[in-house]
């Protein structure tokens, strides 16, 4: 499962997060991902559940993110949302999107610890 390595590394990172603070526990996580990198915000939240149920990370709140994908049309300079990818611009039709958001993003944005 695609979900639980990512929860690993990132129960990896709030360890040590929680050492360098000097914390005993954390309360609540925030987590953003893109849309495009598929990932399946349930399957996270099971996974982090069931890789927290003992420790410092036990009964933290989870909030995750998923960042809708953005581009702007590299022809005729139209920003749009999409709501699955395509390489074109819907306005001018054959135009070609640079994505800025919602790609390849995976990152932890807050980790509150007491
Ligand atoms: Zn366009």
């Amino acid at each position: 499962m695609h979900e639980l390595g990512i929860v690993q590394s990132i129960l990896e990172i709030i360890e040590e997060q929680l050492k360098i603070h000097e914390g005993e526990r954390v309360v609540r996580v925030q987590l953003e991902f893109g849309a495009m990198t598929a990932v399946m915000p349930e399957a996270i939240e099971f996974a982090f559940q069931a890789l927290t149920r003992e420790g410092p990370v036990a009964g933290a709140t989870l909030d995750i993110i998923i960042l809708p994908i953005k581009g702007v049309c590299l022809d005729c300079g139209h920003q749009v949302e999409l709501d699955s990818y395509t390489p074109f611009c819907p306005a001018c039709v054959d135009g070609m999107l640079n994505i800025f958001q919602g790609k390849d993003e995976m990152r932890i944005v807050s980790i509150e610890i007491e």
